[in-house]
């Protein structure tokens, strides 16, 4: 049991260990739904607090993120399971809400090598795309806007220094950044989110650097500025897949990315393209934003698509790189969300050389949009879903068990397992109920089941927390895996169809090793001499379709 447990207040008295076992056992039916444990098991609970005589609990729930979705659903599902308990008031149920500190989950074997000013800083995400004008700044500032407004602590960086637009998306009144004694550049502050750029380190001088200047120039904007302590720092990556994310990727870690795109075929491949870039950098892509991607009238109020989607990149994308729709948003063609100035500065730098570059004279964009609507606007529910989805892909991702493993049986059969959380088992007959530990009724227990019925309706809406931390072991031939690789030798990186013919593989191939890469992979050396790097997702589909096929129909 975690040492915090058994922190405050217990006098090593019989009655209060067993109160306080009574306590942990309903809490160990709280899953994490991202992490797929129970919130005793991953260290959550913390201060744990009895007091029988007042019929109170009380506790601190250190999650993974201040920006967790679902901390609201956290603190009615463990109220409602505690004062289900005969003794426990209702109301007296104490849940305090924290998040693991930067600086902490930090200190891991290696934290050595991270730069002074990144040290406190828990998570980066880099927003990328391949193509300019598709509004990928205006998603990387709404993003990190939207975080900071989910309670967290939030640093925005520009590396687009051939065409900053930060400076212009959120213009300040600056007169150049200031240094720190040690040396470290002071980030700018706007609304509680922390800023830098080249526009605010050199205003108006875009065309200066280029190549491996420009590449330092990123790199000390990254791991030269004090960040202080952050959640999460959003890193706007220029346009393109070139040599600034290789500076990024080589001087950090970037624990996930999110792409952005428009909804033409040519954005989609690159799209692919993008995806491709991350998987090689082994950086997860935790969201695909489709932006400019429908229009709603304001004559008739209904989404007008204007663009034809192409549905086989969209299924492919899904099925080689599990883009499925949680971790695909679309944002409409809103004036409100209209940055011409990026799209101008791409423009004009594809077009011209480098000595032909003149930065614009633009005038400045408004606020952030997010800052500047109410929590009913749809475009605003668009990013909310957005933050969500990568601060619950963030935080799964530091914790490296909760993904599936793979190993070879000796019949040439793969299996894998995966973490899982399945419903809680029906509740005891009542019989069962009275034969729990015997506590002196002190008036209390009535109020207690009247709070327990009061709270079904909320039970039932959070069941998906509710439940037992278990396993599924999915069984799947290892040639169906290896008929699966997506690597460019078996499928044509340009038309997406297959290249491995069926015949080639031997029937009796098999996993010679299996290595797990990055924190979404693994990579398989076959038999065949092949080697494939799969993501979790892509295998855990392979075999559930497997699996599917292999149960008898009507069941
Ligand atoms: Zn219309
Ligand atoms: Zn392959």
């Amino acid at each position: 049991m975690d040492d915090a447990l058994v922190d405050g207040g217990g006098e090593g008295q019989p009655r209060d260990d067993r109160l306080r076992e009574e306590v942990v056992h309903e809490l160990k039916k709280v899953i994490d739904p991202d992490l797929k444990k129970d919130i005793v098991t991953l260290g959550f609970i913390k201060n744990l607090k009895i007091d029988f005589t007042k019929g109170a609990v009380s506790f601190t729930l250190e999650l993974t993120t201040p920006a967790c979705p679902v901390k609201d659903q956290f603190v009615q599902v463990c109220t409602s399971l505690l004062e289900a308990l005969e003794w426990v008031t209702a109301g007296s149920v104490q849940i305090d809400i924290t998040s693991q500190k930067a600086s902490s989950s930090r200190q891991q074997p290696g934290s050595e090598g991270i730069p002074p000013g990144l040290r406190q800083v828990s998570f980066i995400i880099a927003v990328a795309s391949c193509k300019g004008g598709v509004g990928k700044s205006t998603v990387a500032v709404n993003l990190a806007y939207t975080l900071q407004h989910m309670k967290a602590k939030v640093g925005i960086i520009d590396a687009d220094v051939y065409g900053p637009s930060l400076s212009y998306l959120i213009p300040l009144q600056c007169d150049g950044v200031r240094g720190t004694p040690d040396g470290l550049m002071v980030p700018l502050e706007h609304r509680g989110v922390k800023l830098m750029s080249y526009g605010f380190i050199k205003p108006g001088d875009y065309a200066a650097l280029r190549g491996p200047l420009a590449s330092g120039m990123v790199r000390q904007m990254i791991t030269g500025t004090a960040w202080g302590e952050l959640d999460y720092l959003v890193i706007d990556l220029p346009p393109g897949t070139g040599d600034i994310h290789m500076t990024v990727a080589q001087s950090v870690r970037v624990h996930g990315a999110v792409i952005v795109t428009t909804p033409q075929q040519l954005s989609l491949v690159d799209v692919e393209k993008g995806l491709r870039v991350f998987d090689q950098l082994k950086i997860p892509t935790l969201m695909v934003v489709e932006n400019m991607s429908y229009f709603t009238c304001g004559t008739c109020h209904t989404r007008h698509e204007i663009f034809q989607r192409p549905p086989h990149t969209i299924a492919r994308l899904q099925d080689e790189y599990g883009i499925d729709r949680t971790h695909w948003c679309r944002l409409p063609i809103d004036q409100r969300l209209t940055v011409p100035q990026e799209a101008t500065h791409t423009q004009q730098r594809r077009e011209g050389d480098d000595d032909a570059y003149e930065p614009l004279e633009c005038p400045p964009a408004t606020f952030p949009f997010v800052l500047t609507v109410d929590s009913h606007d749809p475009v605003w529910e668009s990013f909310r879903q957005i933050a969500e989805t990568v601060a619950r892909g963030l935080s799964a991702s530091r914790f490296a068990d909760n993904r599936p493993r793979v190993r070879m049986t000796d019949d040439m059969m793969m299996e894998v397992t995966i973490p899982c959380a399945s419903p809680p088992p029906p509740a005891p007959p009542p019989a069962a109920v009275s034969n729990g530990p015997a506590v002196a009724d002190n008036g209390t227990s009535g109020e207690g089941q009247g709070a327990t019925n009061g709270h079904v309706g909320a039970l039932e809406a959070s069941e998906l927390m509710s439940g037992v931390a278990g396993e599924d072991v999915l069984l799947v031939p290892a040639r169906t895996v290896r008929l699966a690789c997506r690597c460019a030798e078996c499928i044509d990186e340009f038309t997406g169809k297959a290249k491995l013919q069926p015949w080639r593989v031997p029937r009796d191939v098999v996993a010679d090793r299996i290595n797990p890469t990055g924190n979404y992979a693994v990579t398989i050396h076959w038999s065949d001499g092949h080697e494939s790097i799969m993501a979790y997702a892509v295998l855990e589909r392979v075999a559930r379709k497997h699996a599917d096929q292999q149960r008898p129909k009507g069941d």
